[in-house]
């Protein structure tokens, strides 16, 4: 095991990296910009160096500032945590190219899989089911990519190979929209990702978003721990997140997750991942997958009993997973409300000082943030300052225990999206389960405040 790992990122996920560090035995050293200085997590690491100023471009982006740090605090291994540098293929090359071990996947993996062009070939390929759509990056000639658009069926969806966060997709109903589209998406693409390569996929009209977890050591070992249901989402964000998925029959959850493992040993992939999917009568097609711990990996951890994150780090020190396929039992039902400093209907970013903190707790209560009463949210980050996670023996015990953890909880000094969540968990549809990634869109139209 390593005796000390640096922690390439924030909040409450490098938070979470240090609780599964302390655990272990492994030291830690954190990362922090200027805006985080005074974030609890940041005094709690065994080790702490400001790396830069408040803009991620000079601080959790800088890999030289990153790479010396590790150097200079006799690190052995990087974890990048989710979001900043976890799938930069570049970055998990300089930092084994410097001596570190990088906690995920390899360069070359994150790079097949971070496009997603190349990703999907690489599927089809390992013979996982895909979303019909364009072969590749979608040509250059207007004619051809309307030829493309004809023979999938409107409506399509451009998407942005390199894209992410749920940004630079566009959906097209019918042709007389489609090269405009074509051509705004290319340049967005361009500017946000530097890739300006798009393709096309069939626009599913009813789809659930369901994915797969999986974790893979370097003895050719993958196992699946199951599924999660993340079809609750606003403009492609994900902001509830469950599992098991409500009413997919275990059979085809099996035959999936086998196809995902059996893809992650012909790749070679090694670490924590996820397939991501869309899931509409009956059947599972991918859409990418992530090469890194996901924000909605603890509902996972609730009901299979495996520590995602401490795993992640026995396989990069070249252990063996510690468990088999038929070792992972699903028990009960998880769910997890991310919680953003956030307007809870028009969404406007709320950052501030938060003048009370009291999170909530009680038996199968989780609570993942590194807020506190008097904690100040930047304002240069993502806006989620938390989750709260429950665990409980149905579906049902676990949405009314969600409702009582909310109830409990008290923010002030800032606004959250608390209260969305307090509706949406006594909301008869949702209640049912099942519904689908369009659901919470068409629910706030009806819900306007
Ligand atoms: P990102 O990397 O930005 O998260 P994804 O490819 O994972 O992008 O897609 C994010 C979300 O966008 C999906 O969960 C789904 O809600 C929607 N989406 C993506 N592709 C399609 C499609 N072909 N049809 C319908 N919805 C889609």
């Amino acid at each position: 095991m390593f005796k000390k790992i640096l922690i390439a990122n924030r909040g409450e996920i490098a938070l979470r990296i240090q609780r599964a560090c302390r655990e272990l035995g492994v030291k830690s050293v954190v990362v922090y910009s200027e805006a985080d200085r005074e974030a609890k997590y940041v005094k709690l690491a065994d080790e702490a160096v400001c790396i830069g100023p408040a803009p991620s471009a000079q601080s959790y982006l800088n890999m030289p500032a990153i790479i010396s740090t590790a150097e200079v605090t006799d690190a052995e291994a990087i974890h990048p945590g989710y979001g900043f540098l976890s799938e930069n293929a570049d970055f998990a090359d300089r930092v084994e190219q410097s001596g570190f071990k990088f906690i995920g996947p390899t360069g070359d993996s994150i790079r097949i899989m971070g496009d997603k062009v190349s990703a999907k070939q690489a599927m089809i390929k390992a013979g996982v089911p895909c979303v019909p759509g364009s072969e590749g990056a979608l040509p250059d000639d207007a004619a051809s990519i309307r030829a493309i658009a004809r023979k999938i069926g409107y409506p399509v969806i451009i998407k942005a190979a390199g894209g992410g966060g749920g940004r630079g997709m566009r959906v097209v109903h019918t042709e007389a929209a489609l090269i405009n589209a074509v051509q705004m998406t290319k340049a967005e693409a361009g500017a946000a990702f530097g890739n300006p390569n798009v393709y096309m996929e069939k626009f599913l009209q009813n789809p659930r978003h369901i994915e797969i977890q999986i974790i893979a050591d370097t003895f050719k070992n993958a196992v699946y721990l199951g599924e999660r249901d993340c079809s609750m989402q606003r403009r492609h964000q994900k902001i509830i997140e469950e599992a098991p998925a409500p009413g997919i029959p275990r059979k085809l959850i099996e035959r999936i997750g086998d196809r995902c493992t059996a893809a992650c040993k012909k790749i070679g992939y090694r670490g924590a991942g996820t397939f991501e999917f869309l899931y509409e009568n009956g059947e599972f097609y991918f859409i990418e997958m992530n090469t890194r711990v996901q924000v909605e990996h603890p509902v996972t951890e609730m009901i299979t009993g495996v520590d995602i994150v401490q795993t992640q780090i026995r396989v990069a020190a070249g252990e063996k997973l510690p468990f088999t396929q038929r070792q992972i039992e699903i028990r009960g039902h998880a769910v997890e409300c991310r919680v953003n400093a956030e307007d809870p209907y028009n969404f406007m970013p709320s950052p501030g000082r938060i003048s009370l903190w009291h999170p909530p707790g009680g038996p199968g209560v989780r609570v993942d943030s590194h807020a506190y009463t008097n904690y100040f949210v930047p304002p240069n980050y993502d806006s989620m300052i938390g989750k709260i996670i429950v665990h409980a023996p149905t579906r049902e015990q676990a949405l009314l225990r969600m409702r009582t953890a909310l109830d409990e909880t008290v923010v002030e000094g800032i606004k959250t999206n608390i209260p969305l969540h307090r509706e949406l968990m006594a909301d008869a549809k949702f209640m049912q389960g099942g519904t689908n990634i369009h659901y919470l869109e068409e629910w706030m139209k009806v819900h306007k405040r």
